[in-house]
């Protein structure tokens, strides 16, 4: 292929993943790990934090979980400066810790509701961008994606989901332009529905099994991972401040 200019990796390469115990992080951190990056999963979850470490380390990788919430902005910075001590460096975030929130027509959704789940779905992908890009600026070279989703058009049961995913894709678009000479790229990732723990238990199996839909199924998360590990790459020489969509044509 002419005047492609991939840089090859030259040193191996780490990768912290918001959310990668499980659902599109967890398959985002194996699917890093089976590239050959080392990988630290940031999540609350330590039980399945911890069985995506040893899924990593069968790979021959090298992992690492860490219980942190991404709304504590100091716990953030310490995950970060916890990844850096361990592995000398941090070249890759990937964020996928998110929340639906209550699914309510609008006037039963406090601003409590609204708080929560911008703490988590915004906030902390704010504090995480803040913790990692220095190092990366540092290292002359980084990539960091972010899940945003189609809900951010809006969705009249979802309210606070789609204004914080709106605010993603805002994010996104902002902070891929203020690094693009610096080498740090940063993109979004839009799923359709993807089969996790925050989509399946929402609908009958039935719907499952035939969702109506284009493809007529909904997406692994392995399907989105592959989009993301993309982006996260070294293959990736030309797409920043992007939002890439695997939605199975359904828009
Ligand atoms: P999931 O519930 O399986 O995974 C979410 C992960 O985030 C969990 O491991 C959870 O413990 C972690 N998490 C939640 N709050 C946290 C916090 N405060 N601090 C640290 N970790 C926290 O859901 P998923 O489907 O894998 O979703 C991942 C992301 O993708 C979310 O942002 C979601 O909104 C987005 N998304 C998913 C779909 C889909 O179809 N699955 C579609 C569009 C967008």
């Amino acid at each position: 292929m002419p005047n492609l200019r991939f840089a090859a990796p030259k040193e191996r390469r780490v990768a912290l993943v918001t959310g990668g115990a499980r659902g599109l992080g967890g398959a985002t951190a194996v699917r890093l790990a089976e590239e050959g990056r080392d990988v630290v999963i940031a999540d609350v979850l330590e039980k399945e934090g911890q069985e995506r470490v040893a899924e990593i380390e069968a790979l021959g990788q090298k992992a690492l979980f860490v219980n942190v919430d991404a709304t504590d902005e100091s716990a953030v910075q310490a995950s970060v400066k916890q990844t850096v001590d361990t592995f000398g460096r941090l070249d890759i975030l990937v964020c996928c810790a998110g929340i639906l929130g209550w699914e309510k027509p609008f006037e039963e959704q406090p601003v409590e509701q609204f708080d929560k789940v911008m703490k988590i779905n915004v906030y902390g992908v704010y504090h995480f961008h803040q913790a990692a890009i220095p190092h990366m600026l540092k290292g002359g070279w980084g990539r960091c994606v972010t899940i945003t989703s189609g809900a951010r058009h809006g969705g009249p049961t979802q309210v606070p989901y789609c204004v914080s995913k709106g605010a993603v894709y805002s994010f996104v678009g902002s902070l891929g332009n203020a690094y693009s000479k610096d080498g740090v790229f940063v993109n979004g990732v839009e799923p359709g529905r993807a089969l996790t723990d925050m989509v399946v238990p929402r609908f009958s199996a039935e719907h499952i099994a035939a969702p109506g839909n284009p493809l007529g199924r909904y997406s692994d998360p392995e399907e989105v991972a592959e989009v993301i590990e993309f982006l996260c790459s070294e293959r990736n020489t030309y797409t920043t401040g992007s939002v890439w969509s695997v939605k199975g044509a359904t828009g």
